[in-house]
């Protein structure tokens, strides 16, 4: 599969996602129930993500969104986070960050501090993918669906330049077949 110039081969399936999304849907409202969570959608690569993880929670929960930047080039983390001006009102909630995948951990760590400012009940972090051996920080991740070594992935909402976020299944880069 060629996105751009570059080459990808599968890598998780979309019944594998599903399956483990369900899972983590249902770990969630066992351990907030009674507790009406706010999702808070990190934008724009979260968002299909989110859309599965928001219907498999059964317990009452609500859904914002905001935009956090990481990116300078297109296959690695430049290491500036950019917060983008809409902030939800997190006051006393119990907060769940919706992440794609943490990579270096600088976007969720800078997320979380701005948050902090306005003394929610709690914060915690919900995401598809983690690339531990290129971890920066030390957040607590309770809710990962998948761990995977450190390779450039797109798909279910991950992009290259923009594209290949409509993939229903999750493509690894083919290191052999780009040059
Ligand atoms: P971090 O701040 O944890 O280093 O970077 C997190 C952000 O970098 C993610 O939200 C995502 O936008 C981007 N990112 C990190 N690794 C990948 C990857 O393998 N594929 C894609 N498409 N984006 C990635």
């Amino acid at each position: 599969m060629q996105i751009h110039d570059k080459h990808f081969k599968p890598f998780i399936t979309a019944p594998q996602i599903q399956e483990r999304v369900s899972e983590l849907g249902k770990q969630i409202s066992q351990d907030y129930a009674g507790k009406n969570p706010m999702f808070i959608v990190i934008l724009n690569g979260a968002i299909v993500f989110a859309s599965d993880l928001f219907r498999s929670v059964s317990v009452p929960c609500t859904l914002e969104t905001m935009s956090a930047k990481s990116y300078g080039s297109q296959t690695t983390s430049s290491g500036t986070v950019t917060v983008g001006a809409h902030i939800p009102n997190v006051h006393g909630r119990h907060v769940i960050l919706v992440e794609d995948i943490v990579d270096t951990g600088l976007t969720l760590q800078r997320v979380t501090e701005v948050l902090q400012q306005q003394h929610p009940e709690s914060i915690t972090i919900a995401a598809l993918l983690s690339k531990p051996a290129m971890h920066k920080t030390k957040l607590h991740l309770p809710y990962i669906c998948f761990d995977i070594p450190p390779a450039f992935v797109v798909g279910y909402g991950l992009d290259y330049a923009e594209h290949g976020r409509n993939l229903p299944d999750i493509y690894v880069l083919d290191e052999e077949h780009t040059l």
